[in-house]
């Protein structure tokens, strides 16, 4: 038996370690690392519940390329209500054009009356009431509301109305000229994916119903790739890029780019931030992970009660490199969408994944 002094031992392993574990350069992934990705979506998607309802993507965001999708063609073939994540692209549209400034907050008292108080008895609104009447009024998601909120907590928390009141700031054709420049709606990302990939599509309103939530998505339809790319593009400072393929070795190929104010990026890390250490994905939190992420539940078309539901996740948060979209029919952003996410991070903690 040959006894190595551990003077002599330590600096030899040292020397192993930096060889056989190169650390790549922060917010890149290496081989090995999008093989346990690839693995880790794998095992999610074959021991989670309700395959048949799920779309799964993970982006190597450096390369704009998918690491693994699960759902087949209709993570570029299917569009639908992003809900509460369009209020992502909505800072970044409305603070590139100077329409939203860092002092902006909202007192949320769980009740938004879009056209005021009446001195009667006041009356909810359902989102099939294509008029609203003064006295009427839209409830936020916490019903007692939210209190004082700034941007990035109005993001983390999904406070509703700190985003249906700054409806008259968005213009409905410069709202859609941007979901498609981004890569959320326009098909210019998808090209690489397969054949006829959808377009997202922005309806423009036709009742002031329409007007009031289009802030949350209202008109809005999405397809799990487009979000991807969307995402892409962010994390990316605005040059926006195809989408390459699984297992392509490709890298995307820039088709163009949207401005991105230091504004709109600090308010839009710091809420997907908060939404993972207090918000509406802290489902997320902990799981040994620093990550970004932001949920959304999206009406079902022409229903006013069913959703589909979102969960997207960035990691790590200082500089991410991997993008998750989860998309799961008729659920809610924090519920399956979300579960997936955390399941796939589980697996990577297992798998000595850093
Ligand atoms: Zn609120």
């Amino acid at each position: 038996m040959v006894v190595t002094q551990p003077s002599r031992l330590l600096p030899a392993l040292l020397l192993a370690g930096l060889i056989l574990a190169p650390s790549p350069a922060r917010g890149t992934l290496s081989l090995r690392d999008e093989t346990l990705i690839k693995q880790a979506v794998q095992t999610m998607d074959r021991d989670e519940p309700g395959r048949d309802k799920r779309i799964f993507l993970a982006v190597n965001i450096r390369q704009s390329r998918l690491i693994a999708a699960t759902g087949g063609r209709a993570a570029w073939t299917e569009a639908a209500s992003p809900g509460s994540l369009a209020k992502i692209p909505l800072v970044w549209h409305l603070a590139s054009r100077g329409r939203l400034d860092s002092g902006y907050a909202w007192r949320c008292t769980g009740r938004f009356f879009p056209r005021g108080e009446s001195s009667g008895a006041d009356e909810l609104i359902h989102e099939d009431v294509e008029d609203p009447a003064r006295g009427q009024y839209y409830k936020c998601s916490r019903l007692k509301g939210h209190g004082l909120v700034s941007l990035s907590e109005a993001l983390s928390v999904s406070c509703n109305h700190a985003f249906i009141n700054l409806h008259d700031r968005l213009d409905p054709s410069a709202w859609r000229d941007f979901c498609s420049a981004s890569g959320l709606t326009g098909s210019a990302c998808l090209g690489e994916l397969g054949p006829d990939p959808a377009t997202g599509t922005l309806d423009i309103p036709a009742c002031p119903r329409d007007r009031f939530l289009m802030p949350l998505g209202f008109g809005l339809r999405v397809t799990p790739a487009g979000v991807a790319a969307f995402f892409t593009s962010f994390f990316s400072g605005g040059t926006v890029r195809t989408l390459a393929p699984e297992g392509s070795g490709q890298v995307g190929i820039r088709v163009g780019h949207v401005p991105l104010t230091p504004l709109a990026r600090s308010s839009i890390l710091q809420g997907m931030r908060r939404a993972v250490q207090s918000g509406t994905a802290k489902g997320l939190g902990n799981p040994g992970y620093s990550l970004l992420a932001k949920t959304g539940s999206g009406l079902v078309d022409g229903e006013i009660f069913r959703m589909h539901g979102w969960c997207v996740a960035a990691h790590p948060a200082e500089s991410p490199a991997v993008l998750f979209v989860s998309f799961v029919r008729e659920s809610y952003g924090g519920g399956p969408p979300l579960v997936a996410i955390r399941r796939v991070l589980q697996e990577l903690r297992t798998s000595g994944f850093r």
